[in-house]
Protein backbone atom coordinates (compact mmCIF):
# COMPACT_ATOMS: atom_id res chain seq x y z
CA UNK A 1 0.00 0.00 0.00
CA UNK A 2 1.41 3.32 -0.80
CA UNK A 3 -0.67 6.10 0.07
CA UNK A 4 0.04 9.71 -0.75
CA UNK A 5 -1.89 12.36 1.68
CA UNK A 6 -2.09 15.73 1.13
CA UNK A 7 -3.37 18.73 2.87
CA UNK A 8 -2.39 22.52 2.90
CA UNK A 9 0.47 23.63 5.61
CA UNK A 10 -1.17 23.53 8.81
CA UNK A 11 -3.87 21.51 8.58
CA UNK A 12 -2.85 18.82 10.82
CA UNK A 13 -1.89 15.94 8.30
CA UNK A 14 1.76 15.02 10.58
CA UNK A 15 -0.28 15.23 13.60
CA UNK A 16 -2.90 13.03 12.06
CA UNK A 17 -0.65 10.50 10.73
CA UNK A 18 1.58 10.08 13.60
CA UNK A 19 -2.08 8.56 15.16
CA UNK A 20 -3.00 6.37 12.29
CA UNK A 21 0.45 4.83 12.75
CA UNK A 22 -0.21 4.25 16.38
CA UNK A 23 -3.76 2.32 15.29
CA UNK A 24 -2.56 0.62 12.53
CA UNK A 25 0.77 -0.65 14.51
CA UNK A 26 -1.86 -1.34 17.19
CA UNK A 27 -3.57 -3.75 14.40
CA UNK A 28 -0.77 -5.53 13.26
CA UNK A 29 0.48 -3.35 10.40
CA UNK A 30 3.92 -2.28 9.84
CA UNK A 31 3.60 1.88 8.83
CA UNK A 32 6.64 3.88 7.37
CA UNK A 33 5.55 7.71 6.76
CA UNK A 34 7.67 9.56 4.34
CA UNK A 35 7.71 13.09 4.78
CA UNK A 36 8.39 14.11 1.17
CA UNK A 37 9.68 17.55 2.19
CA UNK A 38 12.13 16.34 4.39
CA UNK A 39 13.42 13.75 1.66
CA UNK A 40 13.35 17.05 -0.77
CA UNK A 41 14.84 19.26 1.93
CA UNK A 42 17.87 16.73 2.38
CA UNK A 43 18.49 16.67 -1.46
CA UNK A 44 17.69 21.09 -1.28
CA UNK A 45 20.69 21.26 1.68
CA UNK A 46 23.14 19.32 -0.01
CA UNK A 47 22.62 22.27 -2.71
CA UNK A 48 23.30 24.95 0.01
CA UNK A 49 19.59 25.61 1.18
CA UNK A 50 19.92 26.56 4.97
CA UNK A 51 16.05 26.22 5.92
CA UNK A 52 13.17 24.19 4.32
CA UNK A 53 10.98 26.46 4.03
CA UNK A 54 13.14 28.31 1.82
CA UNK A 55 12.86 25.62 -0.69
CA UNK A 56 9.37 26.97 -2.64
CA UNK A 57 11.48 30.04 -3.15
CA UNK A 58 14.22 28.16 -5.39
CA UNK A 59 13.67 28.52 -9.15
CA UNK A 60 10.84 26.13 -10.52
CA UNK A 61 13.24 24.19 -12.26
CA UNK A 62 15.38 23.51 -9.73
CA UNK A 63 12.40 22.65 -7.52
CA UNK A 64 11.21 19.95 -10.19
CA UNK A 65 14.33 18.51 -10.32
CA UNK A 66 14.85 18.15 -6.46
CA UNK A 67 11.05 16.75 -6.52
CA UNK A 68 11.99 13.73 -8.89
CA UNK A 69 15.05 12.65 -6.84
CA UNK A 70 12.95 12.53 -3.90
CA UNK A 71 9.83 10.49 -5.34
CA UNK A 72 13.11 8.06 -6.98
CA UNK A 73 14.16 7.41 -3.23
CA UNK A 74 10.49 7.11 -1.64
CA UNK A 75 9.48 4.53 -4.48
CA UNK A 76 12.77 2.72 -2.98
CA UNK A 77 11.72 2.38 0.41
CA UNK A 78 10.60 -0.48 1.86
CA UNK A 79 7.49 -1.03 4.36
CA UNK A 80 4.10 -2.31 4.40
CA UNK A 81 2.14 0.59 4.10
CA UNK A 82 3.82 3.42 3.01
CA UNK A 83 2.50 7.06 3.41
CA UNK A 84 3.76 9.87 1.80
CA UNK A 85 2.97 13.36 3.93
CA UNK A 86 3.43 15.81 0.88
CA UNK A 87 0.86 18.62 -0.81
CA UNK A 88 -0.58 18.39 -4.11
CA UNK A 89 -0.13 21.91 -4.46
CA UNK A 90 1.95 24.39 -3.87
CA UNK A 91 1.77 28.12 -3.77
CA UNK A 92 4.80 29.86 -5.11
CA UNK A 93 5.44 33.45 -6.00
CA UNK A 94 5.05 32.47 -9.24
CA UNK A 95 1.61 30.56 -9.44
CA UNK A 96 0.86 27.38 -7.87
CA UNK A 97 2.87 24.29 -8.48
CA UNK A 98 2.18 21.04 -8.48
CA UNK A 99 3.23 18.80 -5.73
CA UNK A 100 3.29 15.28 -7.34
CA UNK A 101 3.59 16.35 -11.01
CA UNK A 102 2.95 13.18 -12.99
CA UNK A 103 6.57 12.23 -13.52
CA UNK A 104 6.17 12.03 -9.99
CA UNK A 105 3.00 10.19 -9.63
CA UNK A 106 4.21 7.69 -12.17
CA UNK A 107 7.45 6.80 -10.13
CA UNK A 108 5.97 6.54 -7.28
CA UNK A 109 2.77 4.53 -8.37
CA UNK A 110 0.66 4.88 -5.43
CA UNK A 111 -2.58 2.57 -4.44
CA UNK A 112 -4.51 5.34 -2.40
CA UNK A 113 -4.94 9.55 -2.31
CA UNK A 114 -5.74 12.18 0.62
CA UNK A 115 -6.52 14.69 1.10
CA UNK A 116 -6.95 16.32 4.66
CA UNK A 117 -9.10 19.12 5.65
CA UNK A 118 -9.79 21.34 7.55
CA UNK A 119 -11.90 25.21 8.87
CA UNK A 120 -9.77 28.05 7.36
CA UNK A 121 -9.74 30.12 10.50
CA UNK A 122 -8.43 27.11 12.65
CA UNK A 123 -5.98 26.33 10.29
CA UNK A 124 -4.35 30.30 10.52
CA UNK A 125 -4.28 29.63 14.05
CA UNK A 126 -2.78 26.53 13.94
CA UNK A 127 -0.05 28.07 11.63
CA UNK A 128 0.32 31.16 13.93
CA UNK A 129 1.01 29.22 17.17
CA UNK A 130 3.45 26.56 15.51
CA UNK A 131 6.84 28.16 16.14
CA UNK A 132 8.86 25.36 14.81
CA UNK A 133 8.00 26.31 11.44
CA UNK A 134 8.88 29.81 8.74
CA UNK A 135 5.14 30.04 7.53
CA UNK A 136 3.80 32.85 4.78
CA UNK A 137 2.06 35.42 7.02
CA UNK A 138 -0.03 37.20 7.43
CA UNK A 139 -3.25 35.64 5.74
CA UNK A 140 -6.83 35.73 5.94
CA UNK A 141 -9.13 33.17 5.69
CA UNK A 142 -10.05 33.49 1.77
CA UNK A 143 -6.53 32.77 0.78
CA UNK A 144 -6.77 29.83 3.07
CA UNK A 145 -9.91 28.38 1.37
CA UNK A 146 -8.05 29.05 -1.93
CA UNK A 147 -5.42 27.07 -1.29
CA UNK A 148 -7.45 24.62 0.05
CA UNK A 149 -9.34 24.49 -2.93
CA UNK A 150 -6.31 24.50 -5.45
CA UNK A 151 -5.12 21.21 -2.70
CA UNK A 152 -8.46 19.29 -3.86
CA UNK A 153 -8.29 19.90 -7.31
CA UNK A 154 -4.48 18.94 -7.66
CA UNK A 155 -5.57 16.09 -5.94
CA UNK A 156 -8.12 15.20 -8.24
CA UNK A 157 -6.02 15.19 -11.05
CA UNK A 158 -3.27 13.02 -9.50
CA UNK A 159 -6.37 10.78 -9.24
CA UNK A 160 -7.00 10.43 -12.90
CA UNK A 161 -3.73 10.11 -13.69
CA UNK A 162 -2.70 7.67 -11.21
CA UNK A 163 -6.46 5.85 -11.18
CA UNK A 164 -5.99 5.50 -7.30
CA UNK A 165 -9.16 6.61 -5.21
CA UNK A 166 -9.66 9.63 -3.04
CA UNK A 167 -10.03 9.44 0.10
CA UNK A 168 -11.09 13.08 2.08
CA UNK A 169 -10.49 13.29 5.77
CA UNK A 170 -11.75 16.22 8.16
CA UNK A 171 -9.77 17.09 10.99
CA UNK A 172 -12.04 19.45 12.94
CA UNK A 173 -10.63 21.02 16.09
CA UNK A 174 -9.36 18.84 19.18
CA UNK A 175 -10.38 15.44 16.82
CA UNK A 176 -7.11 14.54 15.31
CA UNK A 177 -7.55 10.82 16.76
CA UNK A 178 -11.38 10.87 15.29
CA UNK A 179 -9.92 11.99 11.50
CA UNK A 180 -7.14 8.69 12.05
CA UNK A 181 -10.09 6.67 12.94
CA UNK A 182 -11.55 8.07 9.80
CA UNK A 183 -8.45 7.83 7.15
CA UNK A 184 -7.85 3.66 9.04
CA UNK A 185 -11.52 3.18 8.15
CA UNK A 186 -11.38 4.60 4.70
CA UNK A 187 -8.06 2.77 4.09
CA UNK A 188 -9.95 -0.60 4.72
CA UNK A 189 -7.55 -1.33 7.59
P1 LIG B 1 2.87 21.06 7.33
O1 LIG B 1 2.28 20.76 5.99
O2 LIG B 1 3.35 22.47 7.39
O3 LIG B 1 3.86 20.05 7.80
P2 LIG B 1 0.81 19.74 8.84
O4 LIG B 1 -0.39 19.64 7.98
O5 LIG B 1 1.66 18.54 8.98
O6 LIG B 1 1.64 21.02 8.39
P3 LIG B 1 0.73 19.69 11.71
O7 LIG B 1 2.15 20.06 11.95
O8 LIG B 1 0.31 18.27 11.93
O9 LIG B 1 0.28 20.21 10.26
O10 LIG B 1 -0.25 20.58 12.62
C1 LIG B 1 -0.11 22.01 12.69
C2 LIG B 1 -0.50 22.45 14.10
O11 LIG B 1 -1.89 22.18 14.31
C3 LIG B 1 0.25 21.71 15.21
O12 LIG B 1 0.56 22.64 16.23
C4 LIG B 1 -0.77 20.66 15.67
O13 LIG B 1 -0.59 20.29 17.03
C5 LIG B 1 -2.11 21.38 15.47
N1 LIG B 1 -3.23 20.46 15.17
C6 LIG B 1 -3.26 19.47 14.25
N2 LIG B 1 -4.47 18.86 14.21
C7 LIG B 1 -5.24 19.46 15.15
C8 LIG B 1 -6.59 19.30 15.61
N3 LIG B 1 -7.44 18.37 15.11
N4 LIG B 1 -7.03 20.12 16.58
C9 LIG B 1 -6.21 21.05 17.10
N5 LIG B 1 -4.92 21.28 16.73
C10 LIG B 1 -4.43 20.50 15.76
MG1 LIG C 1 3.69 18.22 8.58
Amino acid sequence: MIVIVGGIPGVGKSTVLDLFKRRAEGMGRGVRIINYGTVMFEEAHRRGVGHRDEMRRLPIDVQREIQISAAEEIAGAPGDIKIVDTHFSIRTSSGYLPGIPSIVASRISPTHLVVVRADPDEILSRRGSDGTRIRDMPESADAVREEMEMEILYAVSTSTITGAPLIIVDNRQGEAERASEDLTSKLGI
